[in-house]
C-alpha cells in the first residue's frame, strides 16, 4: 500500500529529516509512527501524501511511484488517502453535514449519491445527531470526528493521520484511536503519527521508531 525505499529528505537550508528510511505497509495494517517533536514524523506523512517529495530514494503509494509521477498525476493518488491533522481546518461558517459534503462535491461526486454517502460516514464515526450544527458547537473530540469523516468519506485504501488526538485528554484521545482501530478492522490501511507511547501498547499493535530521521521498528 506504502512503500518507502531508502528515502531521505533535506528540506531547503534544513539539516536532514529523514535519512535511509526503508518500510512497507501492507494492505489493511495499521501501525504507529512515534518519535519525539523533530524526529520526522510529519515529514514521512508528507512525503507519504506527496506534499513533498523525498530527496533521495522512493515512495511507492498504491503502485505509484511518487518520485516519477508527473505532478497533474498527484491529485488523482491523493484520492486513494485519506488524512486527518490535528489542526483540522473545518470551515467553522458551514455545518457538519456541509464540511464533510464538500470533500466529495470537489470532486464532483453525483449529488444524488452525496446525501447517503455523508449520512452514512457521520454514523459511523457517532456524529449523526450533530449533522446540522455548527463546528464551533462541538467539543475538540467531535470536531476531531468531523475531520475523521471528512477524511473517510471518499472512501480511501490509506488513513493517515498526524497526532489526531494532540488536543485532546486521554479518555477522548483513546475513543479516536479506538475509530481508528475499527476502520483497520474493515481493512483500511492506517498508519497514526504519535508521541503518545502508551496507544500502541495498548491497542497491541507495532510501531515503528522515528530517531532523529532514523526509523526503527
Ligand atoms: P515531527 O513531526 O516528528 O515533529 P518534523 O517532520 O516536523 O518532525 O520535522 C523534522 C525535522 O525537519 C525538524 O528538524 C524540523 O525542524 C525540520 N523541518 C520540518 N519541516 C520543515 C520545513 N518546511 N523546512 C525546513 N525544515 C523543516
Amino acid at each position: 500500500m506504502l512503500t518507502l525505499d531508502r528515502v531521505s529528505k533535506r528540506y531547503p537550508h534544513g539539516q536532514a529529516a529523514l535519512q535511509g528510511v526503508s518500510l512497507a505497509l501492507e494492505p489493511g495494517s495499521m501501525h504507529f509512527l512515534t518519535g519525539h517533536s523533530g524526529a520526522g514524523k510529519s515529514t514521512l506523512l508528507k512525503l507519504a501524501t506527496a506534499i513533498e517529495r523525498p530527496s533521495g530514494g522512493r515512495v511507492v503509494i498504491g503502485g505509484d511511484d511518487i518520485t516519477s509521477i508527473p505532478r497533474r498525476r498527484i491529485p488523482y493518488l491523493r484520492r486513494a488517502i485519506g488524512t486527518v491533522f490535528q489542526d483540522h481546518k473545518l470551515l467553522f461558517d458551514r455545518t457538519v453535514y456541509d464540511n464533510v459534503a464538500l470533500a466529495l462535491q470537489v470532486r464532483n461526486f453525483p449529488r444524488s449519491k452525496i446525501t447517503g454517502r455523508v449520512q452514512a460516514v457521520l454514523a459511523r464515526v457517532g456524529l449523526e445527531r450533530h449533522r446540522d450544527k455548527y463546528p464551533i458547537t462541538l467539543s475538540g473530540g467531535e470536531q476531531q470526528r468531523v475531520a475523521i469523516a471528512r477524511a473517510l468519506v471518499n472512501k480511501p485504501d490509506l488513513l493517515l493521520a498526524d497526532e489526531p488526538t494532540g488536543n485532546l485528554d486521554k479518555q477522548l484521545g483513546d475513543e479516536i484511536m479506538d475509530l481508528f482501530y475499527e476502520f483497520h478492522q474493515f481493512g483500511m490501511t492506517v498508519l497514526v503519527a504519535t508521541h503518545d507511547l502508551s496507544q500502541p501498547q495498548r491497542l497491541g499493535l507495532p510501531q515503528l521508531q522515528l530517531q532523529r530521521g532514523t526509523l526503527f521498528s
